[in-house]
């Protein structure tokens, strides 16, 4: 169905979005031509600009409009200690927390040798570099706790392990206020082996 060249190119454009198909990207369109006129120009100036402006932090490789982000170039922050995770919604996550106070790398995926991506595409080598480079004490492996996840953090650590430093992975187990009867079988069993003296 071909009614205006200008409204099926942007339906086409709408469906790039993760999860919209034809439907979702047509409903979007309408409202947007129908009743968001002004929001559509928003956001179409807002994509044009993050699209051309946006580049990855030269140091930590997560989003950032300038060559090192603002966490990077931040001197408050504890460059001895650096959280390697997956993703930049992790980072914010663990930002919102608020009780971490050291730096970053965001691989910006995870090892996935039947996608092609592999060590250099999500930038280890760059993390190995970076880490001699640095007064590195510790790396925090924080990347999801899924095959692909562990997978990719037990990679780095054999990539770090002729270095001086200790090399630590977040703890996986039962949910703050949680109970025993509803946590599943991995979970739990991650629980038990992540288990520590009662002192700390
Ligand atoms: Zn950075």
């Amino acid at each position: 169905m071909a009614f205006s060249p200008l409204v099926d190119e942007l339906v086409e454009s709408l469906r790039c979005l993760p999860g919209v198909g034809q439907k979702t990207a047509q409903r979007m369109a309408f409202h947007l031509l129908e009743r968001g006129r002004s929001g559509g120009t928003r956001l179409a100036d807002a994509l044009s600009n993050a699209m051309t402006g946006v580049r990855r932090c030269e140091s930590c490789q997560n989003f950032s409009d300038t060559e090192l982000c603002a966490i990077c170039e931040n001197p408050s922050r504890s460059i001895g200690t650096l959280c390697v995770i997956e993703s930049p919604s992790d980072l914010l996550a663990i930002e919102q927390a608020g009780d971490y106070k050291g730096g970053y790398f965001v691989l910006m995926g995870h090892l996935s040798p039947i996608d092609g991506v592999g060590p250099e595409e999500i930038g280890i080598e760059r993390l190995v570099q970076r880490v001699g480079g640095e007064q590195v004490s510790e790396i925090i492996l924080a990347t999801n706790p899924t095959v692909e996840g562990e997978a990719t953090a037990y990679y780095i650590a054999d990539r770090l392990a002729d270095r001086d430093i200790l090399i630590t992975r977040l703890a996986h187990g039962i949910p703050v206020g949680g109970e025993l009867g509803y946590v599943d079988g991995f979970t739990l069993t991650h629980a038990f082996r992540g288990r520590k003296p009662l002192s700390d």
